[in-house]
């Protein structure tokens, strides 16, 4: 895969899948600018990579940021949104912050970086978006209302801003992954991996690693005629 000379955004790059992202985006020689809440685990001496503190919920910032972008690096022909939270709890539960809260990182802040970076793709006539949802987003799952609907909205945003931008040469992909090792999933309790876990075909939980080049592969020329796809990552965890 060669991603040289194209100049990619990664949100939530600072931890977890994004970070692994964002590494083999870098790898495949593409350059690549983190949006993220906090830059501790980013090396700030990768050449071609820079950090931008930001909260992706935040529409106005994201303006200001691509703007910062462009300036620094004087294109973007790559969007992935990726930054994701989970506040879990049961429907009879859930507090109107915990529902706030998981829409506007994970579904307001896909909106906000498509809408800032599809004017620039369209206009250059190419470009790759790939959003990151969930297999939550496709089935639902118990305690977790907030997040399902962030990533099944994630999927029909994807689905349409296929529609709205194919004839501009520009791909929008989603990727489903199932239980990933990272941060986020370090919180959940013991039982709720375990049935994750005896649910999975493969019998193994993925690494931020296997996601990565999915998306790797989603931002390259290989998949020049994929499009509006949701593409379940996941060992086999939701057939
Ligand atoms: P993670 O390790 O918690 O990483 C998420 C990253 O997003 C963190 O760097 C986090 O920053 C950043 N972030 C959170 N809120 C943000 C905001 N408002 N603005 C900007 N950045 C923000 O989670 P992950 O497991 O890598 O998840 C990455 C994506 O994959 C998410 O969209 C998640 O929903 C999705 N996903 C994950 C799994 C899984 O099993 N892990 C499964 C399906 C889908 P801080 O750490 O500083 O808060």
């Amino acid at each position: 895969m060669d991603l040289n000379g194209k100049v990619a955004i990664v949100t939530g790059g600072n931890n977890g899948i994004g970070l692994a992202i964002a590494s083999k985006l870098l790898n495949y020689g593409a350059s690549v600018a983190v949006v993220d809440l906090n830059d501790d685990a980013f090396d700030k001496g990768i050449k071609n990579c820079k950090f931008y503190k930001a909260d992706v919920s935040d529409f106005n910032k994201a303006n200001e940021i691509v703007e910062n972008i462009i300036n620094d690096f004087s294109a973007v022909d790559i969007l992935v949104n990726n930054a994701g939270i989970n506040r879990d709890g049961v429907i009879w539960k859930m507090s109107e912050e915990q529902w706030d809260s998981v829409l506007d990182v994970n579904l307001k802040g896909c909106f906000n970086y498509s809408r800032m970076v599809s004017p620039l793709l369209k206009a250059q006539a190419g470009g790759k978006i790939v959003n990151i949802s969930s297999i939550n987003g496709m089935r639902g799952k118990f305690g977790q209302a907030n997040y399902s609907a962030s990533k099944a909205g994630i999927i029909a945003l994807t689905k349409t801003m296929a529609k709205e931008l194919g004839r501009y040469g520009v791909n929008v992909n989603a990727v489903a992954p199932g239980l990933i090792e990272s941060e986020m999933t370090k919180k959940l309790p013991k039982d709720a991996l375990s049935l994750a876990l005896a649910e999975t075909a493969l019998n193994k939980f993925g690494n931020a690693e296997d996601v990565a080049n999915l998306v790797a592969f989603l931002c390259s020329d290989l998949s020049a005629h994929i499009t509006g796809e949701v593409i379940k990552i996941d060992g086999g965890q939701y057939i």
